[in-house]
């Protein structure tokens, strides 16, 4: 299902060791492997001399030490926060402290829309809800450093404060978690939101930056092509589930055993929040239906 996208997991780093995927970028991964992080937490330091850090990384000593190490002798201006899930933004203070850095973010974590009445907060303890930024930047905000400028591009869906952070003077993008090289995103409710993650991938497509560096894995080059891998994969996975509905299946886990074949036992509980994603977004277009909001435990019917 998921062998359309060309997926990338040539990743050779030592963590906590600094390299220079391109001139003018480099980037420091955490050592927080996992089946959510890959191998680990990117973390990028932008220009050279008086320099950004983009995504400071979990909470983790070591980690912030190499970042300061990689540093050494530049000064540390600014710091961007893609999101605030907890392998990307707890390491935010103690940089912050060490290097007098502003902090630029989106905003602080939220979920895309109101609990229901009785629901769970799945991924409750993924998210940093201790994490205010100095300055909340805009879609389109323009900051200047020194040989460098960063435009703010809002890209909620995996959460939704989600922000990706275009270099414009080499045509980058730091995506995040929004498009990953080795993996698809998690699109998980409440925090996220399957209408939103769609348009922000759109809207990727029409900006056309070439090269993504993003928060877990390698570089993806040819990045629009690769991004409409990542829509076309996810029409195909709701093709699916409507295919599954119509075959008379009416809950989250029976289509989850059905259409994630072969999945690592441990991303099961994601791959039912992604399809409550879908059922979302389904029930909204009035192609489903369901009764009351839907729910991970709900029962869907196609609306015919
Ligand atoms: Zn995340």
């Amino acid at each position: 299902m998921a062998d359309d996208i060309p997926f990338d997991k040539n990743l050779n780093l030592t963590p906590d060791t600094v390299d220079e995927p391109m001139p003018g970028v480099r980037r420091v991964m955490a050592d927080n492997p996992g089946p959510f992080t890959f191998k680990g937490t990117m973390s990028y330091i932008i220009g050279r001399g008086e320099v950004a850090i983009v995504d400071p990384g979990p909470d983790d000593p070591a980690h912030v030490a190499a970042l300061l190490d990689a540093v050494r002798n530049e000064t540390v201006t600014h710091i961007f926060v893609t999101h605030t899930h907890r392998d990307h933004s707890p390491a935010v203070p103690a940089l912050k402290r060490a290097t007098g850095a502003t902090v630029y973010a989106e905003g602080p974590h939220r979920a895309a829309r109101p609990l229901h009445i009785g629901e769970q907060k799945a991924l409750d303890s993924s998210g940093d809800r201790d994490f205010m930024p100095d300055v909340r930047l805009k879609d389109g905000e323009v900051v200047t450093g020194k040989g460098w400028s960063v435009e703010a591009v809002t890209t909620p869906g995996h959460t939704a404060n989600h922000m990706a952070y275009a270099l414009r003077e080499k045509n980058v993008l730091f995506a995040g978690d929004h498009v990953m090289a080795w993996a698809t995103s998690i699109v998980a409710p409440p925090d996220g939101a399957m209408s939103d993650y769609m348009a922000s991938l759109n809207k990727l497509v029409r900006r056309g930056e070439t090269t993504y560096f993003p928060g877990h894995g390698p570089a993806i080059g040819d990045a629009s092509r690769f991004v409409n891998y990542y829509i076309l994969h996810r029409k195909a996975r709701e093709d699916s589930i409507l295919h599954r509905l119509g075959k008379g299946e009416t809950d989250i886990p029976s289509i989850v055993r059905a259409i994630y074949i072969g999945i690592d036992p441990r991303l099961v509980g994601a791959a039912g929040l992604s399809v409550l994603a879908h059922m979302e977004d389904l029930v909204t277009r009035g192609l489903v239906k369901t009764d009351g909001p839907p729910a991970i435990g709900g029962m869907y019917r196609l609306a015919k």
